[in-house]
């Protein structure tokens, strides 16, 4: 139980990564916020009925009164706010040289806008304490990837958050890293198995060293150790959770 009474708040967590992430961050005795747009309520049971401590908020994190919500709710319900998960993100693939102005903008506005709010928020309780963890996640594809300009843009842009949101709070006992996933078993990706009668998906699989795509719980684990006491001296750290795959 390395995370036993601190509390954390999880964006994008109805589902997916995000839903893996709380749940470790549950079994290890956070009290989670589980944040999402759409409806937490499946996931927080989950949790609870494994024995640990959740409730849902309803947040866009595109939103900025919304995130600023968020925060204040995780500060009124459990005294503060410990470890904030900035994990609420899209993808909306094109090429580039056919990209819509909407979809350029809805990426940037959840994934690197939303990002923002979430770390901003959480840095303005967190400094006034001299204690935080803030994870943010990114992706592989911030290097760079065929039909996600707009994706990798702001994955990117999370990467020069977070190493900037480390070093200004570093002498205030916050640290801040990112992780990026490499492809891991959720509704984003499980959509590619649809894609040429699962051609793509076995595609994907020879492109990951280890064959197989990651499980939410093995970001989860990372989420975990970045949280803990144990990784007080890591910040401002960009860490691949890819099987082998981002290089
Ligand atoms: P997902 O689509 O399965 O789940 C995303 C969750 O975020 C959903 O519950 C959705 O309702 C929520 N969400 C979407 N927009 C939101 C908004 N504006 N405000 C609040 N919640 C919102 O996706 P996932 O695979 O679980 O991805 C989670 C994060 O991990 C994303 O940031 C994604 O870019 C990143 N990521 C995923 C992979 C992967 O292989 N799955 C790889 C690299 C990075």
């Amino acid at each position: 139980m390395r995370l036993n009474n601190k509390t954390a708040v999880v964006t994008g967590a109805g589902r997916g990564l995000g839903k893996g992430i709380a749940k470790k961050l549950a079994e290890e005795g956070a009290h989670v916020i589980v944040a999402d747009m759409a409806s937490a309520e499946e996931a927080v049971s989950e949790i609870v009925a494994a024995g640990g401590s959740a409730c849902a908020f309803k947040a866009d994190v595109s939103n900025q009164n919304e995130v600023q919500a968020l925060v204040q709710f995780a500060v009124e319900t459990y005294g503060t706010l410990d470890i904030m998960v900035n994990n609420a993100g899209i993808n909306r693939d094109g090429m580039l040289h056919k990209m819509s102005v909407e979809n350029w903008d809805l990426v940037i506005a959840i994934d690197l806008t939303g990002t923002f709010y979430g770390t901003q928020e959480a840095l303005k309780h967190m400094r006034s304490k001299n204690y935080g963890r803030i994870i943010n996640i990114s992706s592989g594809s911030w290097l760079g990837n065929i039909g996600q300009a707009n994706y990798a843009a702001a994955k990117a842009g999370v990467v020069g958050l977070t190493k900037t949101a480390a070093r200004e709070n570093a002498r205030k006992g916050i640290t801040c890293n990112a992780i990026c996933p490499g492809f891991i078993e959720t509704d984003m990706t499980l959509k590619l198995k649809e894609v040429n009668e699962g051609a793509a998906w076995d595609h994907m699989m020879q492109k990951i060293p280890m064959g197989y795509a990651g499980k939410p719980s093995d970001v989860g684990n990372l989420v975990a150790f970045l949280a803990s006491d144990e990784a007080s001296y890591i910040t401002s750290e960009v860490i691949n959770v890819g099987g082998g795959m981002i290089v």
